[in-house]
């Protein structure tokens, strides 16, 4: 079963950092057969590294991931998942190396939406939610040394917000030279409605806010610019990058409703947006 889907990004450089290190984007294939198969992807990336890399970092990944994903055997979802942020992990590290930018990562979480189902994966701390009815449910756990305290109960966290090290991830694009990202895969159902993010917004809003601004909208695109208005109401000490996919319906054919070209993405008229 093909579900409708109404989905936007918004990427907000926010009102202190002078770069916009977060890249996202969402990719709908041109192509009947290939939509078939692999349906849309939806990918948030926060680079890091500084001295213009972490933003150089962010796009191979975002990119990276795409092309992996659309490309190749088809071994489903999560595999491909899988298989993408080993390729980006490794495009990354490459780039580092040629170009001489040691210490560039990012984070990322990506979502593929096949039919009605949802694969996502994620290194390091992009997020992935799912709202369901009055319910929110983190699709993500973050790879970070301030979550590993946590599940190991010795942090909470009310301290994990404001610890020093709450930037610190245990794992990134990057980092290593073997990547392991967590993949997961869900069933989808109409009135669903999934976010990515970086921690630019969810740092500065708890699970409540994200459910309250992403239901009360009307649409995706409403839901996007209400969530990075709350963070830039709270400080917008970091880059924001969002993506909403709200399941509107089940259709019987495969068209989309929404067509956008692979890697095009929806920042026009963001008055926060660097070019
Ligand atoms: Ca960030």
């Amino acid at each position: 079963m093909e579900l409708t889907l109404d989905y936007a990004l918004l990427l907000d450089r926010g009102l202190v950092r002078e770069r916009n290190e977060d890249r996202c984007g969402a990719f709908e294939p041109e192509d009947q057969a290939l939509h078939a198969q692999r349906g849309r992807l939806f990918v948030v990336a926060d680079g890091m590294g500084g001295h213009a890399a972490g933003d150089v970092a962010a796009e191979i990944a975002v990119q990276t991931i795409q092309e992996a994903y659309f490309h190749g055997d088809w071994t489903g979802a999560p595999a491909k998942l899988r298989a993408a942020f080993v390729a980006a992990n490794q495009a990354i590290l490459r780039a580092a190396r040629d170009g001489g930018r040691q210490g560039m990562g990012a984070a990322a979480v990506a979502a593929a939406v096949v039919e009605d189902r949802v694969a996502v994966a994620h290194l390091g701390d992009c997020r992935g939610y799912l709202v369901r009815g009055n319910h929110i449910t983190r699709l993500t756990s973050d790879h970070s040394w301030v979550q590993e305290r946590m599940d190991a109960g010795r942090l909470t966290p009310d301290e994990a917000r404001i610890h020093p090290y709450r930037n610190v991830l245990t794992r990134a694009l990057g980092a290593e030279a073997e990547a392991a990202p967590d993949v997961a895969e869900r069933p989808l159902t109409p009135g669903d409605a999934l976010l990515l993010c970086s921690d630019g917004l969810w740092g500065l809003a708890d699970d409540r806010d994200l459910a309250q601004a992403l239901t009360a909208a009307p649409d995706a695109a409403q839901a996007a610019q209400a969530l990075v208005d709350l963070a830039l109401a709270r400080g917008g000490h970091d880059n924001i990058s969002v993506v909403v996919v709200r399941v509107s319906g089940a259709v019987s054919d495969v068209a989309p409703t929404v067509k956008l070209p692979l890697g095009r993405d929806r920042t026009a008229g963001n008055k926060h947006e660097q070019a």
